[in-house]
């Protein structure tokens, strides 16, 4: 059978579900859509196409789950644009976590299906989730049933060294359980990274960044000729950064505090670790940076949160630095706040002049961007190191791998 070029994404999150149909030669996305607040009773379900400027949305008055999800975009969306669904030769499908075996963007079959499955204990919010949606898919599109690819935010960090990856805790329990640091946010730190290679005419193998991806997830690489050699996230996406609900770093001894002192359950931590933490933890009343930025100048707390957040960034740049031997040709900021926010670019990098001349250039910081997916801009000025935003494509960096296996 002739397979047609077009991808169809799906990135099936634990509240949302993102998905787009891309021509990965030609550059275009065809349809792009989001179902968000799943599993809450105002799910809305918003999607466009590229033949019309118009919007569409379905508002539900009650609860939708991932499936029933899947089969509204199948029949009200995938099927009435028959011509364009009829040219999909891959499907690519976003996945957490790679676990053990899996080190790289692989077509799905049963072994690999068991291999993610394995994993969800490290990932027990995505990798259900992300299994969810290609049990769906190999259910629903039985033409295209081994052309759907899995493709893992794991991937990138397999290039780390046993010095970065492993804990300092018995030898046995990576041996024999598979404890190390996984990493996240692979495909986006590619991506950008690229996107980098490209814009400073460097090619991909001879480049080197320190990537910082800020959103609800926050992350933070080192990449060294194109390779990853150390990275902030963990055995799961808990470490490293203060995120959105995350606590990021912390003494494991306050888990053993909370549960022998305050008798917390393990689960109630978990929870609280995942959930009530970070930037909402410590403002304690929300974990939307912008919303915070908005109040940075009149709500302590608020401002306490933004600035522990900054610290932190500040601290794993600066020991970043120190991993790149000397040769460093960007930094990168990417995701919601790091596209965003040019207070937090401003806090993370002041006085690191003394690093190796790195400067913002503040006028060019806080202008506002608009979002376009071919601009890349550097913010510094006489710095030896470009600092750059550049704008996060995941979906599109998952059709790319997805099809780079067929064609
Ligand atoms: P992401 O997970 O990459 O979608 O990023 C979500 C985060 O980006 C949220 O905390 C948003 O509040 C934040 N964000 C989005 N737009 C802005 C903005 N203009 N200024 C500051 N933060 C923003």
């Amino acid at each position: 059978m002739k397979y047609d070029k077009l991808v169809l994404v799906l990135n099936c999150g634990s509240s949302s579900l993102k998905f787009s149909i891309i021509d990965t030669v030609e550059k275009k996305v065809y349809l792009s859509g989001l179902a968000e607040r799943l599993y809450l009773k105002d799910t809305r379900l918003i999607w466009s196409t590229s033949h019309s400027s118009k919007k569409n949305i379905i508002l539900f008055n009650k609860e939708i789950d991932h499936n029933e999800i899947l089969k509204i975009i199948k029949k009200e969306i995938l099927f009435k644009n028959k011509e364009l669904f009829n040219r999909i030769g891959v499907i690519g499908h976003r996945v957490v976590h790679g676990g053990r075996y899996i080190k790289k963007t692989t077509i799905i079959d049963k072994k690999v299906i068991s291999h993610i499955h394995e994993a969800s204990i490290f990932s027990p919010l995505h990798n259900p989730i992300n299994l969810l949606g290609i049990n769906f898919s190999l259910e629903n599109f039985p033409k295209l049933y081994k052309r759907n690819v899995a493709v893992f935010d794991t991937s990138f960090f397999y290039s780390m060294k046993e010095k970065s990856y492993l804990y300092a805790i018995p030898y046995s329990l990576y041996n024999d359980y598979g404890i190390r640091k996984y990493g996240a946010h692979g495909t986006s730190h590619k991506y950008v990274c690229m996107k980098a290679s490209t814009f400073l005419k460097k090619p991909f193998s001879n480049i080197n960044i320190i990537s910082c991806h800020l959103g609800n997830g926050s992350s933070i690489s080192a990449i060294k000729n194109g390779i990853c050699v150390d990275t902030s996230m963990g055995l799961t996406p808990l470490e490293g950064l203060v995120m959105g609900t995350r606590s990021g770093d912390i003494d494991p001894s306050i888990i053993f505090f909370m549960y022998e002192k305050l008798h917390y359950t393990i689960k109630e931590i978990n929870e609280l670790l995942i959930n009530k933490s970070g930037l909402l933890g410590l403002s304690q009343s929300t974990s939307d940076f912008r919303d915070l930025e908005l109040n940075y100048y009149s709500d302590e707390r608020a401002k306490l949160a933004i600035d522990i957040f900054c610290f932190r960034l500040r601290k794993y740049i600066s020991s970043y630095f120190s991993l790149m031997d000397g040769e460093l040709d960007g930094i990168v900021f990417t995701g919601g706040i790091g596209e965003n926010s040019s207070l937090v670019r401003e806090k993370s990098l002041k006085n690191l002049s003394w690093f190796g001349n790195i400067f913002v250039d503040y006028k060019k910081n806080n202008n506002s961007f608009k979002k376009n997916d071919n601009l890349i801009i550097d913010i510094s000025k006489n710095s030896n190191v470009p600092i750059l935003v550049i704008p996060t494509d995941e979906e599109f960096a998952i059709a790319k791998e997805s099809f780079s296996l067929f064609f």
